[in-house]
């Protein structure tokens, strides 16, 4: 994987404003829009909005609030935009680039070594997204998935491929198609038409969220969409939204700094999107996103990315679970699609949108422990580390990091090798295999040399193997 490094280039501050800032026209034709003071943006999301348009304007600034200034975007002459973060120890892990003519680069390196774990490339003419993913630590991209996007068909058709041992020759794994359409809750059926996809449009204005509302509006623009959310569901979900950035900032940032960046780049490059209330009554799906593709066309008729939501959820769903189903479908509008276990509830846009929303322990493929899904959204050995681990004995090796003469015999045999180990294995809470071994136990001794054994194995259950899982993770305390 290639190293990653600052792009060089003259830069210089510039205040970005695409054709959607400013707020927009109000809705067709439903005349003038109701107002609700539902909703007043909390000073952590004025806060927010506040160092967007730092953002924008070229200045770096302290997305994640750790004192650190480690978000900049920068505007070449020539167009190109380019985002660069930086962590704590000042180590540049996140670099985003798109070029002039549409092309799109990211490089993201998760633990700060210097190289790029996961190198994502989008291509504007040909509708193409390339992921390469160094997951084994050697610095080169074992994995290749491709998405070619298919607008008018509403899909994407998707090939994963392996290279085992770095020849450059990778070999197909699997390929699929899926709907371009991102989900919580029940996964869309893409044949035949899902009639929870035949969402309600109707061509009236979406109600003004208020003053406060006209605020977060200069970003995410809610006053232009197409949807029929009433005032009160409009204040529900833009307290929702606000709870979401606000999470995705901070939380997030601690767990999966790539998942955080995207939103933060999200929300400074100003993409108005829309919000609907139309699923069907009588369907479960919770809420559909309708992502556009890398060449920015929409599943028809959108022209933007919209999330429509489903009326009986945001009524029964508390500010948690509602956070949570906007955090998710937030993650999908910046960007990320779903992984291969998506629907199952157990990846890391479910996991991390849980577990940021505050804790939450509901809905579909929720574990009991928060520690859980904070292990499932932390993107490298460190972060899930915090979110709790569990040691557990393994058959190994006597390697070298056995300790030597731990076996005894009197004067006859003062300090002997140990024959037969186990080895402690650290295992994330959701007992994935962290990759980490060190010594634990001495099984078996020479026969000569028997009569004492140091860090014997019959002392199980050991007390020194450590399990945090049982702590609440560093969110949930
Ligand atoms: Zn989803």
């Amino acid at each position: 994987m290639s190293k990653i490094t600052a792009a060089v280039f003259a830069c210089f501050a510039i205040a970005m404003c695409n054709t959607d800032c400013g707020g927009g026209g109000s809705g067709g034709g439903g005349g003038s829009s109701t107002t609700s003071s539902s909703y007043e943006p909390s000073p952590e999301m004025k806060a927010l909005l506040d160092k967007v348009e730092q953002a924008r304007k070229g200045v770096a600034v302290d997305f994640n609030g750790d004192g650190v200034a480690e978000f900049q975007r920068t505007v070449a002459d020539d167009g190109t935009v380019t985002v660069e973060v930086t962590d704590p120890d000042e180590n540049l892990i996140y670099i985003s680039t798109t070029h002039p003519n549409g092309d799109t680069e990211l490089a993201y390196d998760s633990n700060g070594d210097g190289y790029a774990d996961i190198e994502i490339h989008g291509t504007y003419e040909a509708n193409r997204e390339v992921r390469l993913e160094d997951r084994d630590g050697d610095h080169y991209p074992e994995w290749r998935t491709t998405l070619d996007f298919d607008v008018a068909a509403g899909q994407v058709h998707g090939t994963v491929e392996y290279d085992e041992n770095g020849s450059g020759e990778y070999a197909v794994v699997e390929t699929f198609t899926e709907p371009m359409v991102q989900s919580v809750g029940e996964p869309p059926i893409p044949s035949p038409l899902d009639p929870c996809l035949n969402d309600v449009r109707p061509a009236s204005g979406y109600p003004m969220l208020g003053p406060g509302g006209a605020q977060i509006s200069t970003s995410f623009d809610p006053l232009n969409s197409d949807g029929n959310c009433t005032a009160d569901q409009a204040a529900k979900l833009a307290n929702a939204l606000d709870c979401a950035f606000n999470r995705a900032a901070t939380c997030l940032y601690d767990v999966n700094r790539r998942l955080s960046e995207n939103v933060m780049k999200f929300l400074v490059k100003g993409e108005a999107f829309d919000i609907s209330c139309g699923i069907p009554a009588g369907c479960s799906d919770i809420a559909f996103t309708y992502p556009c593709a890398p060449n920015r066309k929409c599943i028809a008729p959108d022209t933007r990315q919209r999330i429509n939501f489903n009326p009986d959820f945001i009524a029964s769903d508390g500010d948690i679970e509602l956070c949570d189903d906007v955090l998710h479908e937030v993650l999908h509008l910046a960007g990320e699609r779903a992984g291969p276990n998506h629907d199952d509830g157990v990846d890391a846009v479910y996991s991390c949108a849980r577990y940021c929303a505050g804790c939450s322990h509901s809905g579909k493929g929720a574990p009991e422990n928060s520690s859980v899904d904070c292990d499932r959204c932390a993107d490298n050995v460190d972060r899930k580390k915090a979110c709790g681990y569990k040691e557990e004995l393994k058959d190994g090796d006597c390697d070298s990091s056995t300790p030597p003469g731990v076996c005894h015999s009197g004067l006859a045999c003062i300090s002997g090798p140990c024959l037969a180990c186990e080895s402690i294995v650290t295992k994330s809470c959701d007992g994935s295999d962290l990759g980490e071994s060190k010594f634990g136990c001495c099984l078996a001794c020479p026969v000569d040399c028997d009569q004492a054994i140091d860090f014997y194995c019959a002392r199980q259950p050991a007390p020194y193997l450590a399990n945090t899982c049982s702590n609440p993770p560093p969110f949930c305390r």
